[in-house]
């Protein structure tokens, strides 16, 4: 279907969107189980870095359940569907010249090196917020973790699902519950800041 489509060449660029917007695109790809604090960390940055007038957005994993992947389960398949459709929405955002955050689980290392593919490497920043299974079953503040081990979900990752941590991550924020959630956001800012990108 795709051979007879053409990538329509515009007058205006996505450099000239950064140009405009004065930061540059990228795409922070948050990755951790259920309850690590991925969406937590992603609402606190999203916020400095509007206090910094950086244009930034959040593709959240329920959100975008709920709506433009609601036709997709979480078997493997399901799961790698969902991360392309999510890596492809990601890209158009970079090259719309925003800081675009995904706060998916996205278990599967072949997922994520595909969205890193697919966004481009140097746009692509992989952070891993790494608290262990224990912490994350004890926060629970959606009972999923409850309902999992009950048998109710299927598939649930940590449980009846495995979970691939990154190999080597751009970022890695440790998250238990001694962990300052800001104290992260400024580790993202300074990384951000090093590259160059907000
Ligand atoms: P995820 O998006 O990875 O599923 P959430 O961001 O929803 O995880 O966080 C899960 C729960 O853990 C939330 O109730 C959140 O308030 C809590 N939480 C996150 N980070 C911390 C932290 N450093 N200390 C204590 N609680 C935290």
């Amino acid at each position: 279907m795709s051979e007879n489509t053409v990538w329509h060449p515009n007058k205006v660029t996505a450099k000239n969107r950064e140009d405009l917007l004065l930061h540059r695109s990228a795409c922070l790809w948050f990755t951790g189980l259920s309850g690590s604090g991925k969406s937590t960390i992603a609402a606190e940055l999203e916020y400095r870095l509007y206090q910094r007038n950086v244009l930034a957005y959040i593709l959240d994993g329920d959100n975008i359940r709920q709506g433009l992947n609601r036709d997709l389960d979480f078997s493997p398949e399901g799961r790698r569907e969902n991360i392309r459709r999510i890596s492809e929405v990601a890209k158009l955002f970079v090259d719309a010249g925003l800081v675009v955050m995904t706060a998916f689980i996205s278990p599967y290392r072949e997922d994520r090196d595909r969205a890193r593919a697919i966004i481009g490497s140097d746009r692509f920043v992989e952070v891993f917020v790494d608290a262990d299974l224990d912490v994350c079953e004890r926060r629970d503040p959606k009972g999923l973790y409850k309902k999992a081990r009950a048998g109710e979900i299927g598939d649930f990752t940590g449980v009846s699902a495995p979970y691939e941590p990154p190999v080597s991550p751009d970022i890695t924020l440790v998250n238990d519950d001694r962990s300052d959630v800001g104290t992260h956001v400024e580790t993202i800012i300074g990384y951000l800041n090093d590259r160059a990108i907000a």
